[in-house]
């Protein structure tokens, strides 16, 4: 397991120990920093972690944050994704300041800027191919070479920018180039593109535009417009940060400016945090949607029963540094199933009823048996169920020829019935199909409790026959087969989906206390883990997912 992020603490990453030294002498007044995501898509658990870093930080400095769509695409942003966008953010618990911002808000100021670059002679149009611009950008060991539009004049740019923003000129004719330096050894500085031509509508401003800006023109300066203070992003971005420092210097943005600081990207195994592929999977059905329980979206996870506060600690837990480590979805499991022991109700819930009748309890005797709403906290109240002659245990949990170290019950054995008696199994009764169908056993009186004088195997969970109510309970696995589908190229990671993602279970009984449960409700299925009432659930039909079984794999497995 890869656990590099761990190490750097969540409680003093580089960033706090940076804002502390500069708060002494910042050039802004306050810190401001931004979340800008593109509405191309849901966000994902890696967003999480940009979002908890920016509002975090600000909460922490007492500064403030925005939220900024970087709808500078309009064949990609879309209306839903920033409702569902600013939805998740809230949900996380985060309040920006003011309105949700858009780069499409600036696109005016964005043009007087690139005018103003090219009346400075800093900017010029390019009427190349994009193939031929790629190809004479050179690489990391040969300089490019500079395009035969370089040296145009300024009459001229402006003339044919003019024509590129009124639609006149036909899409992916021109493109309008910063004039930097095509021999530069960063690439990003080999005259990067800042407008290109898009005959499309945008979905805020419509047809007004017939020429975009690029992210590179246009975050820089979202970010000064805006008075952002801290622009913190991943670090696939040091490169740009020089093109971002640039553009600022060639508009001659009086200060105080924004400062580009990257942090590392978070990776989690056995998922997918790539919007364009997360598209893929939804467009193509093989999951029931953004919010399937099996994606680590912010709605998948929501649904599948995380808690904002779960996902909040799990990104402190993996802390923020500038290494980027994959980091176990075992430890994103860890945050919820800490969270959930704390504050689920238990409940008894029957995945593969077996049917159990006992012989020595008056067929028509019922008692209500009290157990603790949490074995932990008594001064939350107790459950009630009713104990009778007939009942429903875990198929899982009787076995005709018991292992060795079966603890459950089997002919002849005696098990204790969760907060009820002790019951011995005495006979069984087989089904066509060769399967245990009903079990005859015989309770002892004496053990509502109080121990019995003679061993027992363990302790097994169970249902009453009548009073129990039928739900359906969704189990899911890991979404894919190996730790790494973002490294597969191309369509591959299709290939590594799990086939047995999803189970789902239409016998299950639940115990009574369940049944007024309504949509997110957590409960602990005792013995069989975390769950939550899925929105899909009708007054007559529970449906719950299972969040997390209660093993820890991460705490089994770091040592903790
Ligand atoms: P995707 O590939 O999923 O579209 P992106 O980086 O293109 O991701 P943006 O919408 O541009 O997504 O992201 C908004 C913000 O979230 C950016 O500041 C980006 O750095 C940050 N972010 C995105 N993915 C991660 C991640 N895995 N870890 C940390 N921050 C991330
Ligand atoms: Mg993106």
């Amino acid at each position: 397991m890869t656990q590099a992020a761990i190490g750097t603490s969540g409680d003093d990453n580089f960033l706090r120990r940076l804002l502390r030294r500069e708060s002494v002498d910042g050039a802004h007044a306050q810190l401001l920093t931004r979340f800008p995501p593109e509405p191309n898509g849901q966000l994902h658990i890696g967003h999480a972690r940009a979002i908890c870093l920016n509002f975090g930080l600000a909460e922490e400095f007492s500064g403030r944050c925005n939220l900024r769509l970087d709808d500078t695409n309009p064949l990609n942003a879309a209306r839903e994704y920033g409702a569902a966008i600013a939805a998740d953010v809230r949900w996380l618990g985060y309040r920006w300041a003011g309105e949700v911002r858009h780069t499409s808000d600036y696109f005016d100021r964005l043009r007087d800027c690139a005018e103003q670059l090219i009346n400075a002679q800093r900017a010029y149009v390019c009427e190349l191919s994009s193939e031929e611009i790629r190809e004479q950008r050179g690489n990391l060991r040969e300089p490019g070479q500079d395009s035969p539009h370089r040296d145009r004049s300024q009459a001229d740019n402006l003339r044919l920018f003019q024509a590129m923003c009124t639609g006149r000129s036909p899409e992916g004719s021109a493109v309008l180039r910063a004039r930097i330096d095509m021999r530069s050894p960063n690439m990003q500085l080999r005259d990067p593109v800042l407008y290109r031509t898009r005959h499309h509508p945008h979905w805020r401003s419509g047809s007004s535009y017939y020429c975009y800006p690029t992210y590179d023109f246009s975050h820089c300066l979202s970010d000064y417009f805006e008075g952002v203070s801290h622009s913190l992003c991943t670090l696939e971005f040091v490169d740009h940060e020089p093109l971002y420092n640039w553009l600022l210097d060639a508009l001659e943005l009086p200060a105080p400016r924004p400062r580009q600081i990257e942090f590392g990207k978070l990776t989690l195994s056995h998922t997918l945090n790539s919007k364009r592929r997360l598209q893929r999977l939804v467009a193509e059905g093989r999951v029931s949607g953004w919010d399937d329980p099996r994606l680590t979206t912010l709605s998948g996870l929501r649904r599948r029963g995380y808690t904002p506060s779960s996902i909040r600690a799990f990104c402190h837990a993996t802390g923020i540094g500038r290494n980027e480590g994959i980091v176990d979805l075992a430890l994103l499991e860890h945050s919820i199933r800490d969270e959930l022991n704390r504050s689920a109700p238990r409940a008894m819930c029957v995945l593969h009823p077996l049917r159990l009748q006992i012989e020595n309890y008056p067929d028509s005797a019922q008692e209500q048996l009290m157990l603790p709403v949490h074995p932990q906290y008594p001064e939350r109240g107790s459950r009630e169920l009713p104990f009778s002659a007939q009942l429903f245990i875990d198929r899982d949990d009787f076995s005709t020829d018991p292992p060795k170290g079966f603890k459950r019950l089997a002919p002849g054995r005696s098990v204790r019935l969760r907060g009820a008696y002790v019951i011995r199994c005495d006979a069984v009764e087989y089904g066509d199909d060769g399967e245990p169908s009903l079990l005859r056993c015989s309770y002892d009186a004496n053990t509502l409790g109080a121990k019995p004088d003679y061993a027992i195997g363990g302790v097994i969970h169970w249902v009453p026959a009548t009073a129990s109510v039928a739900v359906t309970v969704r189990l899911y696995e890991r979404l894919f087969t190996v730790s790494d589908p973002a490294s597969a190229k191309g369509d591959a990671f299709l290939e590594l989906l799990n086939p047995d993602s999803l189970v789902c279970l239409e016998q299950a009984l639940a115990e009574p206390a369940v049944a007024v449960a309504s949509s997110g409700e957590h409960f602990q299925f005792e013995r069989c883990g975390y769950f939550c009432v899925d929105p899909d659930s009708r007054p007559d039909r529970l449906v719950f997912n299972r969040t997390v079984a209660l093993r820890d794999r991460w705490v089994a497995e770091s040592g903790k």
